[in-house]
């Protein structure tokens, strides 16, 4: 039985409640993170505290509590869980009014809802499908155009993860105007000529924390790093593929629609940034 944290208090999961009028259950009006945890400590924490924020302000939304309650809350949450590798999940919603209306709450008179729970995932960094690779399929991108602000609308994500199972893949990429945007929970990302290729910042994808601490990575270890959009074709094309998030590091992709990328196996330069990401990371973990 975890201990799970809702507004001000640690709960048995069980005993812990949200009301139906909260915005996020009646319209998705709430923003996430997930962090992980390896060897009892954060990863990333403060990237995934600033976006947290950036996310609140893009939506107007009022912050819960400060970034060093946050932490707290985390890593009371790791305790009590005795959580050593796994992830923490984090919701802000814009909470409840007493009933359901498209316009927003008085924020002064409606407090946000802040819910966390962990995941216990033993062996998180060492998950056997990071020397496999994975394999994906491309899915029409039909989300809302701010992909930037990390919502819980993950409909069409869950159906694109759907989809890739169906398809016996394990995941989805998604292409708008025939290039890919990103993964399903994840950002993309080629390899050609020794070149790490992945799309650039905008509003048409989640700014992920683990990209940009990847490619900070990339950078030190005098990789080259090309920031534009590709095309599945390309992917496929491509020497090697991979995708990252918080939860999965650097994951290798060995097959797009179908069709092997470079050897079919998990390429060097991915294997790389998989081993120099998880060493940093683990080095600046609090
Ligand atoms: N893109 C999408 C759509 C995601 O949902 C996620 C993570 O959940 C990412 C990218 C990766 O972001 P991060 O590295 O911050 O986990």
């Amino acid at each position: 039985m975890r201990t799970v944290y809702v507004n001000g208090e640690y709960l048995p999961e069980t005993e812990a409640k949200v009301s139906i009028f909260d915005r996020a259950f009646l319209m998705a009006d709430g923003v996430y993170e997930v962090t992980s945890v390896l060897g009892g400590k954060l990863i990333d924490f403060d990237g995934h505290a600033r976006r947290l924020a950036r996310s609140l302000a893009e939506l107007d939304m009022k912050a819960p509590c400060t970034e060093d309650e946050l932490l707290a809350i985390h890593r009371e949450l790791v305790a009590r869980n005795e959580i050593t590798d796994g992830l923490v999940y984090l919701q802000v919603t814009r909470g409840s009014a007493g009933d359901r209306d498209f316009a927003f709450p008085d924020p002064e008179t409606t407090e946000p809802t802040l819910v966390l729970f962990t995941q216990n995932k033993p062996g998180l960094a060492d998950n056997p499908a990071a020397k496999a690779g994975i394999k994906v399929i491309s899915i029409e991108d039909i989300r809302w155009g701010r992909r930037d602000i990390k919502t819980v609308q993950l409909l069409y994500p869950s159906m694109a993860k759907m989809a890739a199972k169906k398809a016996g893949c394990d995941d989805a990429w998604f292409v708008e105007d025939g290039k890919v945007t990103e993964g399903s929970s994840n950002n993309a990302y080629i390899v050609k000529g020794g070149k790490i290729i992945t799309r650039e910042l905008s509003t048409d994808i989640l700014h992920g924390i683990t990209r940009a601490a990847v490619l900070r990575c990339a950078k030190e270890a005098q990789m080259e790093v090309e920031e534009r959009s590709f095309s599945i074709d390309e992917a496929k094309e491509a020497d090697e593929a991979f995708v990252t998030s918080a939860s999965s590091f650097v994951m290798p992709v060995v097959e797009v629609d179908g069709a092997k990328v470079g050897t079919g196996t998990p390429g060097p330069v991915a294997a790389r940034l998989r081993e120099i990401y998880l060493e940093e990371s683990l080095k600046a973990a609090v």
